[in-house]
């Protein structure tokens, strides 16, 4: 059978270019014991595929010049060697970006499709949706009145960390990049208000209108300026919850910015960066609440589709651009 691959063919400069990627077709492997043949449906693009393709020391290995990118699926088993899986049973797996793999049966997990589309295993029910969760509940530790500020709002893990922020009775300001975001966000996700960063030049002015009791938690996956001022205008014991800092992944040169450290003694804040694989042993209650959530019509989703393996690159781009609304996914196969 014919695999087509996504290998990365170079270490981007700055923002990443289609060039940077090679796409192949070859045989599959044998298969031995155990193993389970996986036709991949949906391959999800995430901002940390952005480090992997560097090869700055980081929490993980970058993907090797000439390897085959990383990144979760969700796919139907095609063929299995394992008693555990049996044809048909749809699967997810860190498979990589590919449309057919071999994966042995203790790196998969089943995913039920009566609980929400599959997709949603890549999104609100997997990795981007235990981020918000975990990141939310475990770190900023949000209370009923509280106000709480979510940059990079529009997208996956900041429209889920809003959302579970409203459920806990708080006051949610999003910032995100377009006014169509934004008025999804405060239309459809419930968000209290929102602005588009791309059009405000005085964040701190803006923050302070928008949330004029101060800012008790910040929920980041932006970083740079955003963050510069919302520190700006913490409350004391804020609590911040590091989780991306998608403004500086494409940076060739560090940013001068201010030094925060006195505005964090003074207002005796928390600052915590996290990466959401801490929360492993808990990923099964994170998941059964965010699904419960769901079924109550207490969360909504949003996904950015594109179709085929071979825009993969593009997909990633322009996820790295704001193209998405919600979760990028690539749909590989019906
Ligand atoms: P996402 O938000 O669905 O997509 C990325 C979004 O980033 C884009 O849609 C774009 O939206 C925004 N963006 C791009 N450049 C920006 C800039 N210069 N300034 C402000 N916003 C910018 O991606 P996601 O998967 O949900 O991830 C969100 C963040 O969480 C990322 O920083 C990611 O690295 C992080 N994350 C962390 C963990 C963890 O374990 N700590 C796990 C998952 C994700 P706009 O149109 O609004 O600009």
């Amino acid at each position: 059978m014919t695999n087509q691959r996504v290998l990365l063919a170079s270490r981007p400069v700055g923002m990443p270019t289609e060039s940077d990627f090679r796409i192949v077709s070859g045989d599959l492997e044998t298969m031995a014991a155990g193993d389970v043949l996986v036709q991949v449906l949906y391959l999800s693009v995430d901002p940390y595929m952005r480090g992997r393709m560097s090869d700055a020391k980081s929490y993980a290995e970058p993907v090797p010049v000439g390897g085959l990118m990383v990144g979760g699926t969700v796919g139907r088993v095609f063929r299995s060697n394992s008693p555990q899986f049996k044809e048909g049973d749809i699967v997810e797996g860190y498979l990589g970006w590919q449309s057919l793999a071999l994966a042995s049966a203790k790196n998969l997990r089943l995913v039920d499709p009566s609980i929400a589309p599959i997709s949603t295993a890549l999104g609100i029910l997997g990795m981007p949706g235990l981020t918000a969760y975990f990141g939310l509940l475990d770190i900023c530790k949000p209370k009923a009145g509280e106000t709480v500020v979510v940059s990079g709002a529009a997208g996956a893990v900041g429209s889920y960390a809003g959302q579970i922020a409203k459920i806990l009775g708080c006051k949610v300001v999003g910032i995100a990049g377009s006014d169509d975001k934004v008025k999804l966000l405060t239309d459809e996700f419930g968000f209290d208000a929102a602005y588009n960063y791309k059009t405000v030049t005085n964040h701190y002015a803006k923050l302070k209108s928008l949330c004029p009791n101060g800012i008790d938690c910040y929920f980041d996956n932006v970083g740079g300026a955003i963050t510069d001022a919302v520190l700006g205008w913490m409350n004391t014991f804020a609590r911040i919850a590091i989780c991306g800092q998608i403004s500086q992944y494409n940076n060739t040169q560090l940013e001068l910015a201010p030094r925060p450290f006195t505005q964090i003694l003074v207002k005796q804040a928390r600052v915590e960066g996290f990466i959401v694989t801490r929360y492993f042993e808990r990923f099964e209650e994170g998941r059964a609440q965010m699904a419960q959530w769901l079924k109550e019509g207490k969360l909504r989703y949003r996904e950015t589709i594109v179709e085929g393996i071979e825009n993969a690159p593009k997909a990633f781009i322009s996820m790295l651009q704001g193209g998405n609304t919600g979760k990028m996914l690539v749909k590989v196969s019906d």
